[in-house]
């Protein structure tokens, strides 16, 4: 499944590939090809044995898992709702960094809609930290999977609450939501294939120590 002799760096454009560069330069490698400047998916290194290939963050633990990839980043968000399986995790990079969180329409009452026990409407890209979420609260919940966009829901009334990432709370505030309940904290981490891990031990040995040597504070 894997390139021999080829280290595959699975990535998503955006937060996680900007705060990977860092990491990848302690290791030696330097992404070659801007890819905000160019439409390729397949991105050359400095080093003819490493390249990155861009995916949907949502689609880098599949690759890795299927081996399309050796190694990559992903959310935290990410793996849980991906399910992690076949997937090693040796490291939390502490990079893009946010928070799972629930919001609501500043005029909805979510302590009294939790305390009465009743059903709340939650919409979000996010079901399974959701359900979890309100199944250990004891909360009955309607979940409404959306795959974007989640803080229109309850502005037109589709939805009592949200389940969202939240970085500066900037988006929040200007459709008028507030943050009610954090639900975790997110960062990104290294995944590995586990047929990699063995098959090309001694060079993703290399990267995951150049990583852990670089992880920012
Ligand atoms: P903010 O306005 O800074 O609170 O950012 C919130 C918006 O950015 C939401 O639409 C989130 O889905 C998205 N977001 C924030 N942080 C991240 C992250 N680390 N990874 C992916 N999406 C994020």
């Amino acid at each position: 499944m894997t390139t021999p002799g080829m280290i595959t760096l699975a990535l998503s454009k955006g937060r996680i590939f900007e705060e990977t560069l860092p990491l990848l330069a302690a290791a030696g490698i330097e992404v070659t090809e801007d890819p905000e400047k160019s439409r390729k998916l397949i991105l050359s290194t400095n080093r003819p044995d490493v390249r990155v290939v861009l995916v949907r963050a949502t689609d880098v633990p599949t690759y890795v898992q299927h081996g399309g990839a050796d190694i990559g980043v992903a959310g935290k968000d990410t793996l849980i709702e991906h399910g992690g399986d076949n997937l090693y995790q040796p490291l939390d990079l502490n990079i893009a960094k946010c928070r799972m969180s629930v919001a609501v329409r500043a005029d909805f009452d979510y302590a009294a809609a939790v305390k009465q026990g009743s059903r709340i409407r939650v919409a979000t890209k996010y079901t399974t930290i959701a359900s979890e979420h309100f199944a250990n609260k004891g909360v009955h919940v309607d979940l409404i999977k959306l795959y974007g966009s989640m803080e229109l829901a309850p502005l037109i009334g589709v939805a009592d609450a949200i389940v969202d990432l939240v970085s500066t709370g900037n988006t929040l505030k200007a459709n008028h939501l507030v943050e009610v309940e954090e639900i975790m904290q997110i960062s990104s981490r290294l995944v590995v294939n586990q047929a990699s891990l063995k098959l090309k031990r001694e060079a993703i040995r290399k990267v995951i120590q150049a990583f852990e040597s670089a992880i920012p504070a």
